[in-house]
């Protein structure tokens, strides 16, 4: 697991604290997880958090258990079996993900087995399914460099994750580690920058709003 020290984007407090409360869906979870395995700045704030709702929980008055209470959780538990590790997924042309990269039991195949499904000119997604959510709830998009996404803002909230490349927008530049942590009232137009492609992991709560013409045309296409 690398850890990046130069990390300068990260999840709001509030989106910290829901995940440490378990309260984030399931897309969400991923993104975060994906950001908290580079950043060690908010592993020790969910870490905090965690403690807090720890601590918020040792004052609720305990509960008498049934004597057969213990018995049925270690059967449910046996039942849990453990799922083989993915092989590590490593890809030379496009980005690397371990075995215990939250990412990998969404992409069983590998990296390199990803079918990028191109949606604009530059401009390649692939939507990974998550169970129960609506499809392009999370997606991996890949931005070709000089490419620009037309201006939008967000119809709820939106977490982007930067795994290869970079982009700049109105808020600044997003590298390998940032997350931006987006809401509707953010007005932006993504920019791939560098020489590689910007490869983003992506979970959204609503879809995007475009505010020119030529993005409300484009989006039926490209589903974002
Ligand atoms: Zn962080």
């Amino acid at each position: 697991m690398t850890v990046l020290s130069d990390i300068r984007h990260h999840p709001k407090d509030l989106t910290l604290a829901a995940y440490a409360a378990g309260q984030l869906d399931e897309a969400r979870s991923v993104v975060i997880a994906a950001h908290l395995r580079l950043c060690a700045k908010c592993r020790l704030a969910v870490a905090d958090f965690e403690a807090v709702g720890g601590a918020c929980l040792e004052t609720v008055e305990p509960a008498a258990m049934s004597d057969s209470a213990l018995d049925s959780f270690w059967l449910r538990a046996g039942k849990q079996e453990a799922a083989p590790a993915p092989a590590s997924i490593l890809a030379a042309n496009d980005f690397a993900l371990d075995a215990a990269h939250p990412l990998a039991r969404y992409l069983k195949e590998g990296v390199d087995a990803i079918a990028w499904k191109n949606v604009a000119p530059g401009l390649a997604q692939h939507v990974i399914p998550a169970d129960g959510y609506r499809p392009g709830v999370l997606r991996l998009l890949k931005i070709s460099p000089g490419v620009r996404i037309p201006k939008h803002t967000h119809g709820d909230e939106e977490l982007t994750l930067i795994l290869r490349g970079s982009y700049t927008d109105e808020v600044g530049e997003f590298r390998h580690g940032d997350l931006a942590d987006l809401d509707e009232d953010v007005l932006h137009a993504p920019l791939a920058t560098g020489d590689q492609p910007c490869i983003c992991l992506i979970a959204t709560s609503a879809p995007l709003r475009f505010r020119s013409i030529v993005g409300r045309i484009v989006q039926p296409f490209i589903g974002l």
